[in-house]
């Protein structure tokens, strides 16, 4: 069966494995050698130095690649930093690039760091001002788009803006790490790269940092190898492989934990203690109707502004006895924090606004411990 007719849960289980013949081992082997045994002229069918490549990478890079819906495998990353600088190379001195003003704000420290050392210009957008971001995609070289956003959750209708950045000629790029390739597939609305911070639910667990960059475009994709392979952004063997089994369980894991986030957004929104709540799914969610036009689901992130300020969310996340005050995201446990405790956060996030990540335990259990620290405020 090719992996076309597949859907994208039984991709996520079997996707670069190796080939099923008697004594073969079910799961990809780790190899750890920096080196080949090679002579004379390299073969482009040889493996020959780690950092070029190895085959401890390629299931992971040929299964998030199916995933995404490209026949060309994947590049792995040390990060999603690591994937997204890559990505932000393409730039040319002095062109102009696309960011939302909420994004990963490492991101936008790069984008502005490209504005500074190579006379870019930036333009920021609100990704869920569509007629506005199409306006910006004109004489862009790339445009970056997060959807949901990093921290804020605004959705971005992918199709409308992958139909204009095509027109311009501008290159699109999206990151997918909150919807992941379940929830949607970028590349089929008119992206020519798509990225992931594979730390978060692609690996799953929290106990990995790795990126993935995907493209169908062969010239993208060399630009994006040579970068890799030069300035050594490149992923360990245990990541990687971490990263594939953790991968494994992506649609279980992404189906439980949008439901239990659902389900508390619907909650909360009802709560005495609190003063907004932003999770896509929400009929009122500024983002809901396009995410439910473009979109698989609404994801596992939420907002919450609870009442007292930013005093009142440091209280309630110390009430907490079950989430875990954390940063990061994606993992099976579930995490929250005050983004705004870091100076580097939009000075449009709220003071108040608490990201929380929603995993997959038991949602009674994770809606006692909230509404026990909401009602202590
Ligand atoms: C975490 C994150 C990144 C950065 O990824 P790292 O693996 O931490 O380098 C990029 N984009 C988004 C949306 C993220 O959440």
């Amino acid at each position: 069966m090719s992996h076309k007719s597949l859907h994208p849960a039984t991709i996520a289980v079997s996707a670069g494995r190796p080939a099923p013949e008697p004594g073969a081992p079910l799961n990809a082997p780790v190899v750890l050698s920096s080196t080949y045994v090679s002579t004379g002229t390299p073969r482009p069918d040889q493996m020959l130095y780690t950092r070029w490549d190895t085959e401890t990478w390629q299931p992971f890079e040929q299964a998030v690649a199916q995933l995404e819906g490209s026949d060309r495998a994947g590049l792995v990353y040390s990060s999603g930093m690591a994937a997204i600088a890559a990505v932000l190379s393409l730039v040319p001195d002095g062109g102009v690039i696309v960011v939302p003003r909420h994004a990963y704000h490492a991101t936008l420290i790069l984008a502005h760091e490209l504005a500074e050392k190579h006379g870019v210009t930036v333009r920021t957008v609100d990704v869920a001002d569509t007629a506005r971001v199409i306006e910006a995609v004109d004489g862009a070289s790339l445009v970056w788009i997060e959807s949901p956003t990093n921290p804020m959750l605004e959705v971005a209708d992918l199709p409308a803006i992958g139909a204009a950045t095509r027109a311009a000629g501008a290159i699109f790029a999206v990151d997918n790490t909150f919807a992941t390739p379940l929830l949607q597939r970028p590349l089929d609305s008119g992206a020519n790269i798509v990225v992931h911070s594979a730390t978060k639910y692609l690996a799953g667990h929290s106990d990995v940092v790795l990126g993935i960059a995907v493209t169908r475009d062969p010239v993208l994709h060399e630009k994006l190898w040579h970068y890799r392979t030069h300035h050594g952004a490149i992923a360990g063997p245990w990541e990687v492989w971490l990263a594939l089994r953790g991968l494994r369980t992506l649609a279980l894991r992404v189906e439980r934990a949008q439901a239990n986030a659902a389900e508390l957004a619907d909650r909360l929104s009802a709560h005495p203690k609190v003063i907004e709540v932003r999770h896509p799914s929400l009929v009122d969610d500024p983002g809901h109707a396009v995410a439910k036009a473009t979109m698989n689901g609404f994801g596992s992130v939420i907002g919450l502004r609870p009442s007292g300020g930013a005093a009142g969310a440091d209280r309630l996340i110390d009430a907490l006895k079950l989430w875990l005050p954390a940063t990061s995201l994606g993992g099976v446990e579930s995490t929250l924090e005050r983004r705004r405790r870091f100076d580097s956060e939009s000075a449009t996030v709220p003071e108040d606004f608490i990201r929380m990540s929603v995993g997959i335990e038991e949602i009674e259990d994770l809606w006692a411990d909230l509404d026990q620290a909401l009602r202590a405020l």
